[in-house]
């Protein structure tokens, strides 16, 4: 069984690839020498993600899925949320989005947020919707080199490293992304 990822990000087909049973193959969109950015125009993580699996399931006549992701602070009303990759600009800078983060955090007793991944699963008509969610809160200053992205600001509940100072097997068991992907996973082999 072949099926798209509709993402160009190769760490996360890896990730996926290697919690599937040898018969089901992941193509990404390098592999399918689809090479554009999709625009993402949505309000909502949802609506993003379905953006993305749309567009390839109209190109390929082949399952798909996407997947997006967003970092919601409580004391920020959910921001970045759907924002969270250009919080601080087009750029899309991980290190000027912690700082922006850091900065309108400064002085908030409330530092609870989660992570949330939405995966949108096509194959033709059907549609299939799995979202993950991580708990934490955001740390006063970045600890760990793991990781990417909000990952050394972020340490989730019950936890006391950050995301960046864990192996990321055990970040990969306990994060949002893990959980949709879990969700994904489960619905694929049955
Ligand atoms: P994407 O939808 O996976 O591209 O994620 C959007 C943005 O959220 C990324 O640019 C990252 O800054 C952030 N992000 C997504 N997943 C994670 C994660 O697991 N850890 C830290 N930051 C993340």
């Amino acid at each position: 069984m072949k099926l798209i990822f509709a993402t160009h990000n190769p760490n996360k087909v890896n990730e996926i690839q290697a919690l599937l049973p040898e018969h089901i193959q992941i193509l990404s969109l390098n592999d399918l020498d689809y090479h554009k950015e999709i625009v993402e125009h949505g309000e909502t993580i949802e609506a993003n993600a379905k953006i993305k699996a749309d567009t390839i399931s109209d190109l390929f006549d082949l399952p798909c899925f996407a997947d997006d992701t967003g970092l919601e602070v409580n004391a920020l009303g959910g921001k970045p949320g759907v924002k969270s990759a250009r919080y601080a600009g087009q750029d899309k800078s991980d290190e000027a989005n912690k700082k922006k983060l850091l900065k309108e955090l400064k002085g908030k007793e409330d530092r609870s947020a989660r992570f949330k991944t939405v995966i949108v699963f096509k194959n033709g008509d059907e549609e299939k919707v799995f979202t993950g969610l991580c708990e934490g809160e955001i740390t006063k200053e970045p600890a760990g080199k793991g990781g990417f992205g909000y990952d050394p600001i972020f340490k989730p509940k019950r936890y006391s490293q950050t995301f960046a100072e864990m192996p990321a097997s055990e970040k990969n068991k306990i994060s949002h992304r893990g959980l949709a992907f879990q969700q994904l996973i489960e619905f694929l082999k049955a």
